[in-house]
């Protein structure tokens, strides 16, 4: 039985660091399960050529990672620099709302773009802004229709399209702007897997976009992005609203106050794998990689913790993007995962809920291939359903591969901790199609001769369709 590079899933943004085909070449084979495409940066030509791109490697490759465009959703960013400027301590800046691709300084005042003119009618002077995660705070002095005049309250340099946080001002931005719509349709017509949702504040706007991909036609799933106190709050309902989630720690640190990160993070994977619900740590896991070819201790620690926790997915976003290390990042991903899963006592999660009797079966195959040396599990899948659920259990140590006929499915699994994701057309006889799988399997040096499969299938028994768990040995 081959042994699976990690189990813990790992998604990388591409950006001008990875986006030649030679690079995306080197990303898949070095494992990458899912490519984020972030909408705050693409444009459509390069959404449309970079998805392409990577559709044809992953098949030449035959292995497809699933493509995920993140859209921007009610984000608020500065405006496109031509170069970026340096900010000095209790100088002037007025927040203005036409481009400023050179800022210009009127009357010793900055003038620079913010993306939503509609921000003075929720901003009140005393308020805090604060641009670039943080780096950069604002005091504002007065807020008017045409421009906020803040008080810069540090020494900081501000680069293009940063991030705009107002840490508990609602904002009053839809859920889903125009923007999101038209890269959407793009998103679509590229058939990606995956849409990511920024700032999702509850289970409507998982609702709305729903409906909207699909009254568009496409059958893609929803990650919602948890990156402020709305959300945190509304966690619940949008677990079960949603297809999976990412817990975007960039925002939520700053929108919340930081020492209740860990916190969330905790009980957000803790309460994703009770309901069986992929769920992603993302950002600032080796942030210092875009600029340092090692790691801090506190970051590997970091990845380390998010793969004990139980997260199905490590997102790089800054590291693979514009960083200088993007494949050193993937591999330190793909080291420390491997080795802290080999260090999990293996055992199956006890939090997630199992409704249905096929899926309750799935607990005992787990387990049976866990406790076997050169085993794992079989499984079939037309929804994604069984294989999610599979997952959601962590057997530790056990491949668990998943066949399904359905196209595009093979790519959304291998979001999934665990799963190994196969595309085969399924037999009208269920014994005929585990034997493709299995000689798949054999032909593809996934598994040799004497490995134990345990699948969980249905077969006839005395005129009827029987659900049961078996044992195959590869021959
Ligand atoms: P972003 O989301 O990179 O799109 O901002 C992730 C985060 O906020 O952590
Ligand atoms: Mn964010």
């Amino acid at each position: 039985m081959k042994k699976l590079k990690r189990q813990t899933k790992v998604i990388v943004t591409i950006g001008p660091a990875t986006e030649s085909e030679q690079n995306i070449e080197r990303l898949i084979k070095d494992g990458v399960d899912v490519c984020r495409l972030n909408m705050a940066h693409a444009d459509h030509e390069w959404v449309r050529a970079i998805s392409s791109r990577i559709r044809a490697v992953g098949v030449r490759l035959n292995r497809e990672p699933a493509i995920m465009m993140d859209v921007k959703g009610p984000e608020i960013r500065t405006g496109y620099l031509q170069n970026e400027i340096k900010l000095k301590k209790d100088d002037l800046l007025d927040i203005v709302f036409e481009a400023q691709p050179v800022p210009p300084i009127l009357d010793d005042v900055w003038q620079i773009e913010v993306n939503y003119d509609k921000l003075p009618d929720h901003i009140n002077k005393g308020d805090t802004v604060l641009l670039d995660n943080g780096l950069i705070p604002l005091l504002v002095l007065m807020s008017s229709p045409k421009k906020i005049r803040c008080q810069i309250l540090q020494d900081s340099v501000l680069k293009s399209r940063r991030h705009v946080n107002l840490p508990g001002i609602e904002t009053g931005l839809p859920s889903l702007t125009e923007k999101d719509r038209s890269d959407s349709i793009v998103g679509i017509e590229c058939n990606h897997d995956y849409f990511a949702l920024s700032f999702t504040r509850d289970a409507d706007s998982i609702d709305l976009f729903r409906s909207f991909l699909r009254e568009n036609g496409s059958e893609a799933q929803i990650i919602a992005k948890l990156e402020d106190q709305k959300g945190v709050s509304n966690i619940d309902e949008i677990i079960s609203a949603s297809d999976a989630i990412m817990i975007a720690r960039g925002d939520l640190g700053i929108e919340c106050p930081f020492e209740e990160l860990p916190i969330i993070q905790r009980r957000t994977v803790g309460a994703c794998l009770a309901s069986g619900k992929p769920v992603i740590v993302a950002t600032h896991l080796l942030e210092s990689m875009i600029e340092s070819p090692v790691p801090t201790r506190a970051e590997i620690s970091d990845v380390a913790n998010a793969v004990n926790e139980g997260a199905d997915s490590l997102m790089l976003s800054g590291e693979t993007t514009t960083g200088k290390y993007p494949f050193k990042s993937l591999n330190i991903l793909n080291q420390v995962a491997s080795r802290i899963e080999s260090e999990i006592v293996p055992g199956l999660s006890e939090e997630l809920r199992l409704f249905r009797p096929k899926a309750k079966m799935l607990r005992s195959a787990a387990m049976l291939a866990m406790r076997m040396k050169h085993s794992a599990v079989l499984v079939f899948t037309r929804s994604g359903d069984l294989a999610a659920k599979l997952g959601a259990l962590r057997p530790n140590g056990a491949p668990l591969f998943a066949f399904t006929d359905i196209d595009g499915l093979h790519r959304r699994l291998r979001l999934i901790w665990g799963i190994e994701p196969f595309l085969m057309n399924f037999s009208e006889n269920p014994e005929l199609t585990i034997k493709n799988a299995i000689q798949k399997l054999k032909k593809e040096d996934w598994v040799e001769s004497g490995d134990q499969l345990v699948t969980v299938t249905n077969v006839f028994a005395g005129g009827k369709v029987v659900e049961s768990i078996q044992l195959r040995e590869v021959e």
